[in-house]
């Protein structure tokens, strides 16, 4: 895919008070009515998140917006794989579009087809493995292309919430898993499957053999690309040591992009939508802390005020999710009203066709 970035949207934008912006988003979202969707994913700022017709994960935002195929423009408030995995799903008569072009994931981007094509072929080296004897098993957060790989090697996709499963699947075949780009989600659903840590290998990117020799390689039943996500990267174990003094009533919940240690010492893990779930079931007067994205924890404090809601780090803000405002979402929009399609996000149908063979097992698993 070429590489974009965002044009200037113009000053025409700059000296307009926000609630004027926000005024103005509602008045296009009125006069574009039927023919448009905004999709809004958790992590966005709560004025450009206001306007969602569809909240959600990236995958449940994808799948609900392919099921309302009259809607012509599918805005996706989020970042370019999620936007990519719509218009995978969208039919073809909708075009999606994101707000802001800047708007990436550093995780998806730490994966690219090229280099995981490279390793493949090293793994296979140094097991002596033939390609059926290996499942791919990319998360949601990677790249059209890469999804594409995976469906062109019999794997499956995966999200937070449904990592466990398909890894169990995955494994139930008897061959060596590859799991991609998120080192940390792949431990942690090798430990819930109580996978031999000895077997669960780290593939380093640069380094031959990814820095493993081939006894271990040849032993492994996962190995990981070495990913992260440098947003639940902030949580330390020592703000759990800090909450669980501060707070001892407090339930623990984190994101299974924390690292393994993270959620071994929390109560629980859960994606976005389990996170929202528990919280949400929760009883009056229970306490939560919660180590995810600060937009999604503020917001679940602000619709709960009959819980204590706190974050388990404050600091953990994704920069790119952030890049949307609601002055960029307005952009879009006047552009539409005014008969012009920008920042459309579009995959070649070759890539989608192979892409959407990984998301369609991932929905048969
Ligand atoms: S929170 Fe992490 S995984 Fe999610 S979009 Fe931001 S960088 Fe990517």
């Amino acid at each position: 895919m070429p590489i974009l970035r965002q044009i200037d949207i113009g000053s025409q934008y700059y000296a307009v008070e926000e609630d004027e912006i926000l005024a103005r988003i509602a008045r296009r979202k009125r006069q574009l009515a039927d023919r448009l969707l905004i999709l809004g994913h958790h992590y966005q700022q709560d004025n450009v998140y206001r306007f969602a017709d569809l909240s959600g994960d990236s995958l449940k935002l994808s799948r609900e917006a392919a099921a309302i195929q009259d809607r012509e423009f599918l805005v996706f408030c989020g970042v370019h794989f999620m936007a990519e995995a719509a218009d995978i799903l969208a039919a073809d008569n909708q075009k999606v579009l994101l707000p802001h072009l800047d708007a990436g994931c550093p995780m998806a981007d730490m994966s690219t087809r090229s280099a995981i094509a490279a390793a493949w072929e090293e793994l296979r080296r140094a097991t002596g493995l033939a390609d059926a004897d290996i499942t791919p098993v990319t998360y949601v957060n990677s790249s059209a292309e890469v999804k594409a790989f995976v469906g062109e090697h019999g794997g499956s996709v995966c999200t937070s919430s449904n990592a466990n499963k398909v890894l169990k699947w995955a494994l139930d075949q008897g061959r060596l898993v590859f799991f991609f780009p998120d080192q940390h989600l792949g431990r942690n659903a090798s430990w819930m499957l109580e996978v031999p840590d000895k077997r669960v290998i780290l593939w380093r990117r640069g380094e031959p053999f990814g820095g493993n020799d081939a006894v271990r390689l040849k032993q492994a039943r996962v190995v990981l690309w070495d990913g992260y996500c440098e947003v639940h990267m902030r949580i330390f174990p020592e703000h759990v040591s800090y909450w669980r003094a501060t707070a001892p009533e407090a339930k623990i919940i984190v994101h299974p992009e924390c690292r393994n240690e993270i959620v071994r010492a929390a109560d629980l893990s859960g994606s976005t939508e389990g996170i929202i779930k528990a919280v949400s079931g929760a009883e009056k007067g229970s306490q939560w802390v919660i180590g995810t994205e600060i937009n999604l924890v503020r917001r679940l404090a602000s619709e709960h005020p009959d819980k204590s809601i706190r974050s388990l780090t404050p600091g953990c803000l994704c920069p790119t999710m952030d890049v949307i405002t609601p002055v960029n979402l307005l952009w879009i929009l006047d552009n539409l009203a005014e008969g012009r399609v920008v920042n459309q996000i579009r995959v070649d149908a070759g890539t989608a066709f192979q892409a959407k063979k990984s998301l369609n097992r991932m929905l048969s698993i």
